[in-house]
Protein backbone atom coordinates (compact mmCIF):
# COMPACT_ATOMS: atom_id res chain seq x y z
CA UNK A 1 0.00 0.00 0.00
CA UNK A 2 1.08 3.30 -0.70
CA UNK A 3 1.02 5.69 2.07
CA UNK A 4 0.74 9.10 0.12
CA UNK A 5 -2.16 7.54 -2.13
CA UNK A 6 -3.82 6.90 1.30
CA UNK A 7 -3.06 10.23 2.52
CA UNK A 8 -4.91 11.75 -0.49
CA UNK A 9 -7.71 9.42 -0.89
CA UNK A 10 -8.83 10.36 3.14
CA UNK A 11 -8.06 14.08 1.89
CA UNK A 12 -10.89 13.26 -1.17
CA UNK A 13 -13.08 10.80 0.50
CA UNK A 14 -12.80 11.74 4.33
CA UNK A 15 -12.30 8.27 4.84
CA UNK A 16 -9.99 4.78 4.22
CA UNK A 17 -10.84 1.62 5.02
CA UNK A 18 -9.88 -0.07 8.40
CA UNK A 19 -6.88 -1.61 6.54
CA UNK A 20 -5.49 1.47 5.03
CA UNK A 21 -5.58 3.09 8.22
CA UNK A 22 -4.06 0.96 10.21
CA UNK A 23 -1.41 0.37 8.01
CA UNK A 24 -0.99 4.26 7.68
CA UNK A 25 -0.61 4.14 11.76
CA UNK A 26 1.93 1.61 11.90
CA UNK A 27 4.31 2.98 8.60
CA UNK A 28 3.95 6.41 7.83
CA UNK A 29 7.73 7.87 7.47
CA UNK A 30 9.17 11.18 8.92
CA UNK A 31 8.27 12.72 5.27
CA UNK A 32 4.96 11.24 4.69
CA UNK A 33 3.90 12.42 7.84
CA UNK A 34 5.48 15.69 7.15
CA UNK A 35 3.16 15.84 4.59
CA UNK A 36 0.13 14.76 6.10
CA UNK A 37 1.23 17.59 8.66
CA UNK A 38 0.87 20.48 6.41
CA UNK A 39 -2.55 19.22 4.58
CA UNK A 40 -4.08 19.18 7.87
CA UNK A 41 -2.46 22.23 9.01
CA UNK A 42 -3.69 24.20 5.74
CA UNK A 43 -7.46 23.15 6.61
CA UNK A 44 -7.38 23.56 10.22
CA UNK A 45 -6.09 26.91 8.63
CA UNK A 46 -9.13 27.02 6.28
CA UNK A 47 -11.50 25.95 8.74
CA UNK A 48 -10.55 28.47 11.24
CA UNK A 49 -7.43 30.85 10.26
CA UNK A 50 -5.17 31.04 12.46
CA UNK A 51 -7.51 31.34 15.71
CA UNK A 52 -7.44 28.75 18.28
CA UNK A 53 -10.35 28.78 20.96
CA UNK A 54 -9.86 28.95 24.03
CA UNK A 55 -12.22 26.09 26.91
CA UNK A 56 -11.98 26.93 30.80
CA UNK A 57 -11.37 23.25 32.52
CA UNK A 58 -13.06 23.61 35.85
CA UNK A 59 -12.15 20.27 37.37
CA UNK A 60 -15.49 19.67 40.13
CA UNK A 61 -14.65 16.35 41.60
CA UNK A 62 -11.64 14.24 42.14
CA UNK A 63 -14.59 11.74 43.57
CA UNK A 64 -15.44 9.02 41.24
CA UNK A 65 -17.53 5.78 41.51
CA UNK A 66 -16.02 4.15 38.52
CA UNK A 67 -13.04 2.28 38.65
CA UNK A 68 -11.74 2.57 34.80
CA UNK A 69 -8.46 0.86 35.15
CA UNK A 70 -5.71 3.46 33.39
CA UNK A 71 -7.05 6.26 35.75
CA UNK A 72 -5.65 7.97 39.00
CA UNK A 73 -9.10 9.10 40.28
CA UNK A 74 -10.04 5.60 40.01
CA UNK A 75 -12.36 4.62 42.74
CA UNK A 76 -9.92 1.99 44.51
CA UNK A 77 -7.05 3.95 44.73
CA UNK A 78 -6.88 4.55 48.41
CA UNK A 79 -4.05 7.61 47.40
CA UNK A 80 -6.02 10.01 45.71
CA UNK A 81 -6.91 12.91 47.42
CA UNK A 82 -10.42 13.63 47.07
CA UNK A 83 -12.05 17.32 47.29
CA UNK A 84 -15.19 18.40 45.25
CA UNK A 85 -15.78 21.95 44.52
CA UNK A 86 -19.24 23.93 46.13
CA UNK A 87 -21.14 25.96 43.63
CA UNK A 88 -19.49 28.90 45.39
CA UNK A 89 -16.18 27.79 44.21
CA UNK A 90 -17.39 26.94 41.04
CA UNK A 91 -18.52 30.57 39.88
CA UNK A 92 -15.75 32.16 41.59
CA UNK A 93 -13.83 30.19 38.70
CA UNK A 94 -15.91 31.13 36.31
CA UNK A 95 -15.34 35.01 37.12
CA UNK A 96 -11.86 34.75 36.89
CA UNK A 97 -12.29 32.63 33.74
CA UNK A 98 -14.42 35.42 32.08
CA UNK A 99 -12.31 37.95 33.11
CA UNK A 100 -9.41 36.54 31.25
CA UNK A 101 -11.57 36.06 28.06
CA UNK A 102 -12.63 32.42 27.93
CA UNK A 103 -16.66 32.09 26.49
CA UNK A 104 -16.52 28.69 27.40
CA UNK A 105 -16.69 26.95 30.79
CA UNK A 106 -15.92 22.85 30.70
CA UNK A 107 -17.15 21.27 33.86
CA UNK A 108 -15.54 17.92 34.33
CA UNK A 109 -14.97 15.68 37.29
CA UNK A 110 -15.36 12.25 38.06
CA UNK A 111 -18.33 10.02 38.19
CA UNK A 112 -19.26 11.88 41.92
CA UNK A 113 -22.79 11.12 42.56
CA UNK A 114 -22.64 14.54 44.91
CA UNK A 115 -23.60 16.26 41.57
CA UNK A 116 -27.55 15.33 41.28
CA UNK A 117 -29.28 16.80 38.47
CA UNK A 118 -30.97 18.88 40.97
CA UNK A 119 -27.49 20.37 41.77
CA UNK A 120 -25.96 20.21 38.65
CA UNK A 121 -29.03 21.77 37.06
CA UNK A 122 -28.40 25.02 39.80
CA UNK A 123 -24.94 25.33 38.96
CA UNK A 124 -25.37 25.32 35.55
CA UNK A 125 -28.12 27.91 35.46
CA UNK A 126 -26.63 30.40 37.63
CA UNK A 127 -23.99 29.96 35.46
CA UNK A 128 -25.83 30.62 32.31
CA UNK A 129 -27.61 33.27 34.16
CA UNK A 130 -24.83 35.51 34.96
CA UNK A 131 -22.51 34.42 31.68
CA UNK A 132 -25.46 34.17 28.98
CA UNK A 133 -22.40 34.71 26.16
CA UNK A 134 -20.83 31.67 27.22
CA UNK A 135 -21.18 28.05 26.54
CA UNK A 136 -21.25 25.58 29.30
CA UNK A 137 -19.66 21.91 28.44
CA UNK A 138 -19.97 19.27 31.04
CA UNK A 139 -17.71 16.38 31.08
CA UNK A 140 -19.73 14.09 33.76
CA UNK A 141 -19.13 10.45 32.44
CA UNK A 142 -22.09 8.18 31.76
CA UNK A 143 -25.39 9.19 33.06
CA UNK A 144 -29.21 8.74 32.30
CA UNK A 145 -30.85 9.84 29.15
CA UNK A 146 -33.00 11.52 31.47
CA UNK A 147 -30.03 13.37 33.20
CA UNK A 148 -28.67 14.10 30.44
CA UNK A 149 -31.86 16.22 29.31
CA UNK A 150 -32.57 17.94 32.39
CA UNK A 151 -28.95 19.20 32.24
CA UNK A 152 -29.87 20.47 28.68
CA UNK A 153 -33.04 22.14 29.81
CA UNK A 154 -30.74 23.88 32.45
CA UNK A 155 -28.53 25.26 29.89
CA UNK A 156 -25.93 23.11 29.04
CA UNK A 157 -24.54 23.14 25.34
CA UNK A 158 -22.14 20.72 25.19
CA UNK A 159 -21.18 17.21 26.51
CA UNK A 160 -17.82 15.24 26.27
CA UNK A 161 -17.45 11.98 26.93
CA UNK A 162 -14.75 9.94 25.33
CA UNK A 163 -15.24 7.21 23.98
CA UNK A 164 -11.77 5.49 25.02
CA UNK A 165 -11.91 3.12 22.02
CA UNK A 166 -13.91 2.05 20.15
CA UNK A 167 -13.18 -1.61 20.34
CA UNK A 168 -15.46 -3.56 22.86
CA UNK A 169 -12.95 -5.89 23.57
CA UNK A 170 -10.11 -3.91 24.18
CA UNK A 171 -12.25 -1.10 25.81
CA UNK A 172 -13.27 -4.36 28.49
CA UNK A 173 -9.43 -4.15 29.08
CA UNK A 174 -9.71 -0.99 30.24
CA UNK A 175 -12.68 -0.83 32.43
CA UNK A 176 -14.55 -2.94 34.95
CA UNK A 177 -17.03 -5.24 33.93
CA UNK A 178 -19.50 -3.07 34.83
CA UNK A 179 -18.47 -0.50 32.39
CA UNK A 180 -19.54 -1.36 28.57
CA UNK A 181 -18.45 -0.05 25.02
CA UNK A 182 -22.35 -0.23 24.82
CA UNK A 183 -23.37 2.18 26.93
CA UNK A 184 -20.62 4.74 26.28
CA UNK A 185 -21.61 4.81 22.92
CA UNK A 186 -24.91 4.75 23.43
CA UNK A 187 -24.86 7.42 26.02
CA UNK A 188 -22.52 9.72 22.96
CA UNK A 189 -26.07 8.91 20.69
CA UNK A 190 -28.01 10.36 23.31
CA UNK A 191 -26.12 13.17 24.14
CA UNK A 192 -26.43 14.05 20.08
CA UNK A 193 -29.87 12.86 19.84
CA UNK A 194 -30.62 15.63 22.84
CA UNK A 195 -28.23 18.59 20.69
CA UNK A 196 -25.26 18.78 22.37
CA UNK A 197 -22.33 19.62 20.82
CA UNK A 198 -20.98 16.10 21.57
CA UNK A 199 -17.29 15.10 21.90
CA UNK A 200 -16.10 11.73 21.60
CA UNK A 201 -12.53 11.03 22.07
CA UNK A 202 -9.86 8.42 22.88
CA UNK A 203 -6.69 7.34 24.50
CA UNK A 204 -3.57 6.99 22.43
CA UNK A 205 -1.23 3.95 23.20
CA UNK A 206 -3.13 3.05 26.47
CA UNK A 207 -2.92 -0.63 27.18
CA UNK A 208 -3.11 -3.62 24.54
CA UNK A 209 -3.87 -1.11 22.09
CA UNK A 210 -2.94 -2.09 18.45
CA UNK A 211 -3.11 -0.18 15.08
CA UNK A 212 -6.54 -1.92 13.94
CA UNK A 213 -8.31 -0.14 17.22
CA UNK A 214 -7.23 2.96 16.18
CA UNK A 215 -8.31 2.63 12.86
CA UNK A 216 -11.64 1.48 14.37
CA UNK A 217 -11.53 4.68 16.39
CA UNK A 218 -10.78 6.94 13.70
CA UNK A 219 -13.77 5.06 11.69
CA UNK A 220 -15.78 5.43 14.97
CA UNK A 221 -15.64 9.20 15.00
CA UNK A 222 -16.90 9.26 10.90
CA UNK A 223 -20.04 7.55 12.46
CA UNK A 224 -20.74 9.32 15.42
CA UNK A 225 -19.73 12.93 13.46
CA UNK A 226 -19.45 14.43 16.93
CA UNK A 227 -18.92 18.29 16.93
CA UNK A 228 -15.30 17.44 18.88
CA UNK A 229 -13.06 15.00 19.24
CA UNK A 230 -10.24 14.85 22.31
CA UNK A 231 -7.45 13.05 22.14
CA UNK A 232 -4.26 12.53 24.21
CA UNK A 233 -1.24 9.89 24.79
CA UNK A 234 -2.28 7.46 28.01
CA UNK A 235 0.11 8.33 30.58
CA UNK A 236 0.19 5.89 33.75
CA UNK A 237 -0.44 6.67 36.77
CA UNK A 238 2.06 5.22 39.89
CA UNK A 239 -1.23 3.96 41.36
CA UNK A 240 -2.90 2.12 39.02
CA UNK A 241 -2.11 -1.19 37.60
CA UNK A 242 -0.80 0.11 34.58
CA UNK A 243 1.93 1.90 36.26
CA UNK A 244 4.41 0.60 34.39
CA UNK A 245 2.65 0.63 30.74
CA UNK A 246 4.65 2.81 28.70
CA UNK A 247 2.99 6.18 27.67
CA UNK A 248 1.35 6.56 24.53
CA UNK A 249 3.50 8.33 21.45
CA UNK A 250 3.64 11.77 20.79
CA UNK A 251 4.49 11.22 16.92
CA UNK A 252 1.41 8.80 16.93
CA UNK A 253 -0.90 11.41 18.80
CA UNK A 254 0.44 13.81 15.90
CA UNK A 255 -0.39 11.68 13.10
CA UNK A 256 -3.61 10.91 14.64
CA UNK A 257 -4.54 14.45 15.19
CA UNK A 258 -3.61 15.27 11.61
CA UNK A 259 -5.67 12.29 10.24
CA UNK A 260 -8.84 13.52 12.11
CA UNK A 261 -7.95 17.25 10.78
CA UNK A 262 -8.50 15.35 7.17
CA UNK A 263 -11.11 13.61 7.91
CA UNK A 264 -13.49 15.81 9.72
CA UNK A 265 -12.04 19.61 8.63
CA UNK A 266 -14.40 20.98 10.85
CA UNK A 267 -14.44 19.48 14.12
CA UNK A 268 -13.24 20.86 17.26
CA UNK A 269 -9.97 19.45 17.75
CA UNK A 270 -7.84 20.29 20.94
CA UNK A 271 -4.33 20.22 21.78
CA UNK A 272 -4.69 18.14 25.01
CA UNK A 273 -2.94 18.78 28.12
CA UNK A 274 -1.64 14.96 28.09
CA UNK A 275 -0.43 16.02 24.91
CA UNK A 276 1.77 18.99 26.67
CA UNK A 277 2.71 16.74 29.82
CA UNK A 278 4.79 14.64 27.92
CA UNK A 279 6.51 16.75 25.79
CA UNK A 280 7.04 20.50 26.52
CA UNK A 281 5.86 21.76 23.52
CA UNK A 282 3.14 19.09 22.85
CA UNK A 283 0.52 21.55 22.46
CA UNK A 284 2.30 23.49 20.17
CA UNK A 285 2.80 20.63 18.08
CA UNK A 286 -0.92 19.43 18.11
CA UNK A 287 -1.95 22.99 16.64
CA UNK A 288 0.60 22.28 13.80
CA UNK A 289 -0.63 18.78 13.26
CA UNK A 290 -4.68 20.47 13.27
CA UNK A 291 -5.45 21.07 16.01
CA UNK A 292 -7.45 24.41 17.24
CA UNK A 293 -8.27 23.97 20.58
CA UNK A 294 -6.57 24.48 24.22
CA UNK A 295 -8.47 23.61 27.65
CA UNK A 296 -6.05 25.74 30.00
CA UNK A 297 -7.02 24.98 33.66
CA UNK A 298 -9.11 27.13 35.62
CA UNK A 299 -9.55 24.85 38.83
CA UNK A 300 -8.56 26.20 42.16
CA UNK A 301 -4.77 26.56 42.24
CA UNK A 302 -4.78 24.25 46.25
CA UNK A 303 -7.02 21.18 44.44
CA UNK A 304 -5.02 21.26 40.73
CA UNK A 305 -2.90 18.10 42.01
CA UNK A 306 -5.36 16.32 43.45
CA UNK A 307 -7.23 16.20 39.52
CA UNK A 308 -4.88 13.21 39.04
CA UNK A 309 -5.88 11.44 35.75
CA UNK A 310 -2.00 10.68 35.01
CA UNK A 311 1.49 11.73 36.36
CA UNK A 312 3.16 14.75 36.06
CA UNK A 313 0.32 16.61 34.79
CA UNK A 314 1.37 20.10 33.89
CA UNK A 315 -0.04 23.64 35.08
CA UNK A 316 -1.02 22.56 38.23
CA UNK A 317 1.37 25.33 40.02
CA UNK A 318 0.05 28.19 38.31
CA UNK A 319 -3.00 30.40 38.66
CA UNK A 320 -5.20 30.69 35.69
CA UNK A 321 -4.18 34.03 34.23
CA UNK A 322 -0.54 32.93 34.46
CA UNK A 323 -1.64 29.60 32.76
CA UNK A 324 -3.61 31.74 29.78
CA UNK A 325 -0.32 34.34 29.66
CA UNK A 326 1.81 31.77 28.75
CA UNK A 327 -0.26 29.45 26.60
CA UNK A 328 -0.63 33.06 24.30
CA UNK A 329 2.90 33.72 24.11
CA UNK A 330 3.57 29.90 23.44
CA UNK A 331 0.96 30.12 20.56
CA UNK A 332 2.18 33.72 19.01
CA UNK A 333 5.60 31.79 18.82
CA UNK A 334 3.72 29.56 16.36
CA UNK A 335 2.30 32.50 14.10
CA UNK A 336 -1.20 31.78 16.06
CA UNK A 337 -3.38 33.35 18.62
CA UNK A 338 -6.11 33.27 21.14
CA UNK A 339 -9.69 34.21 20.18
CA UNK A 340 -12.55 35.73 22.89
CA UNK A 341 -15.57 33.76 21.56
CA UNK A 342 -17.57 30.62 22.65
CA UNK A 343 -16.22 28.94 19.78
CA UNK A 344 -19.27 26.81 18.68
CA UNK A 345 -19.42 24.22 15.78
CA UNK A 346 -20.32 25.62 12.58
N1 LIG B 1 -15.55 11.16 34.39
C1 LIG B 1 -15.50 11.86 33.12
C2 LIG B 1 -14.18 12.54 32.92
C3 LIG B 1 -13.04 11.59 32.77
S1 LIG B 1 -11.44 12.32 32.81
C4 LIG B 1 -15.79 10.88 32.02
O1 LIG B 1 -15.99 9.70 32.31
O2 LIG B 1 -15.88 11.28 30.88
C5 LIG B 1 -11.24 12.83 31.14
C6 LIG B 1 -10.41 11.93 30.25
O3 LIG B 1 -9.11 11.77 30.74
C7 LIG B 1 -10.89 10.50 30.12
O4 LIG B 1 -11.97 10.42 29.23
C8 LIG B 1 -9.66 9.77 29.64
O5 LIG B 1 -9.64 9.65 28.22
C9 LIG B 1 -8.52 10.68 30.09
N2 LIG B 1 -7.61 9.95 31.00
C10 LIG B 1 -7.92 9.31 32.14
N3 LIG B 1 -6.83 8.68 32.63
C11 LIG B 1 -5.82 8.94 31.77
C12 LIG B 1 -4.45 8.54 31.72
N4 LIG B 1 -3.91 7.76 32.64
N5 LIG B 1 -3.71 8.99 30.68
C13 LIG B 1 -4.24 9.79 29.75
N6 LIG B 1 -5.52 10.17 29.73
C14 LIG B 1 -6.31 9.75 30.74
Amino acid sequence: MDILKIIEKIEKNKTASKQELAFLLENISDSELEQLRQKAQMTAIQSFGKNIYIRGLIELSSYCKNDCLYCGIRRSNRNAVRYRLSKEQILSCCETGFALGFRTFVLQGGEDPYYTDERMCDIVGTIKSLYPECAVTLSLGERSAESYKRLYDAGADRYLLRHETANPDHYARLHPSSMSRKNRVDCLYELKRIGYQTGAGFMVGSPYQTYENLAEDLLFINELQPQMCGIGPFIPHRDTEFAQKPQGSLRLTLTLLSLIRLMQPKILLPATTALGTITPKGRELGILHGANVVMPNLSPQEHREDYALYDNKICTGHEAAECINCLSLRLKSIGYQIVTDRGDYK
